[in-house]
């Protein structure tokens, strides 16, 4: 019997095989075994009620921070449509969003209607559920500092509200359980000059366009780094990768950047294997050098490809 076979009726579409590939930054990977594009929320609550357990279900949003290994991946991968991707200012320097809304429009949004504190959302190349998870921040301020409160579906369709005291939130992590699918968020900020924030998110953008490597196919910061942010002489991954003669070295088509050593580029040509080798080896040589063990912040998602 197929995987399509034992899913339950929804509105929304299945894809049996579908690629991934350019459904991420990095533009490699194998298919999913079935991609569920939900028409609503009640169309997402329902899959997940009906779904049996034992089938395997992932969230990917803009695709920003994950890399899809070559085999692909099996089960079901849900990717959010248009009707999660609103965002709208709702008073009270208050912003309502859905989890598939890209940071960059939520930004865009909240200067519009004078709502400082969420200009950092300009810099981050991905969605609100993604942002959500990974605690997505730049230049001082974090997804946790401006959320008023999430909601998200567990593995069994319940529709949770949940404040950002309940996410265990650190640098660039969060302890939602993995099965949680966020699909909407209220975010707060201060009263500001339209012209004013939209002064700060330039800035932020020139800042990244002249430091990152933000039109290659990448995944942003590879590893989180040793320290978080404010740590006195904190360890960064980039310096690491570069102390180890890994900023540049090929595999393949993968190479870390030479703009940014803790960027892992696809020059057009690499396989997810490529990618992931890169990291590995720049990991082991940390590792064996300064007995520092890197964790990646890049999500690796699905099975390596059968020889
Ligand atoms: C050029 C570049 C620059 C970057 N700069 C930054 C930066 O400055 N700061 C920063 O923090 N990050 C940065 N990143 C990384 C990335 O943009 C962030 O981690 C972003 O928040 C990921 O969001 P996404 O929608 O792309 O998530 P995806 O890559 O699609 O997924 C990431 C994780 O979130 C989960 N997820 C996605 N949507 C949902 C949902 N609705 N509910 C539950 N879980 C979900 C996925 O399952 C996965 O585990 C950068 C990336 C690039 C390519």
């Amino acid at each position: 019997m197929t995987l399509l076979a034992s899913l339950p009726p929804v509105r929304g579409k299945y894809l049996e095989n579908a690629p991934l590939g350019d459904m991420t930054w990095l533009r490699v990977g194998g298919p999913a075994e079935v991609l569920f594009l939900p028409a609503d929320e009640a169309d997402l609550a329902r899959f997940l009620a009906e779904t049996p357990d034992g089938i395997p279900v992932h969230i990917l949003g803009a695709g920003s921070n994950t890399l899809v290994r070559d085999g692909g991946v099996p089960g079901v991968v849900i990717r959010l449509t248009a009707p999660f991707g609103k965002a709208e200012a709702i008073g009270d320097n208050r912003l309502k969003a859905g989890a598939a809304a890209l940071d960059k429009k939520v930004a865009q949004t909240a200067a519009k209607a004078g709502i400082a504190g969420l200009e950092f959302f300009t810099g981050v190349p991905g969605a609100i559920g993604g942002a959500i998870r990974m605690n997505a921040g730049c230049y001082g301020t974090e997804t946790k500092d401006v959320l008023v409160e999430a909601v998200a579906l567990d593995r069994s369709g319940r529709r949770m509200i949940i404040k950002p005291d309940e996410l265990g939130y650190a640098y660039r992590h969060s302890d939602a359980p993995g099965d949680w699918i966020f699909v909407e968020a209220t975010f707060e900020g201060t009263s500001d000059d339209p012209a004013a924030i939209q002064q700060r998110m330039d800035d932020i953008t020139a800042r990244r366009e002249a430091t990152q490597p933000i039109r290659e196919k990448t995944s942003g910061s590879t590893f989180k780094n040793p320290d978080p942010p404010g740590t006195p002489d904190q360890r960064k991954a980039w310096k690491l990768i570069d102390q180890t003669g890994w900023r540049g070295k090929r595999i393949g088509g993968a190479r870390f950047s030479e703009q940014h050593a803790n960027f892992l580029i696809n020059d057009g040509t690499a396989t997810a294997a490529d990618l992931e080798a890169v990291g590995e080896g720049a990991r082991a040589d940390i590792k064996s050098a300064t007995g520092i063990d890197l964790h990646w912040e890049v999500r690796r998602v699905g099975v390596e490809k059968a020889k």
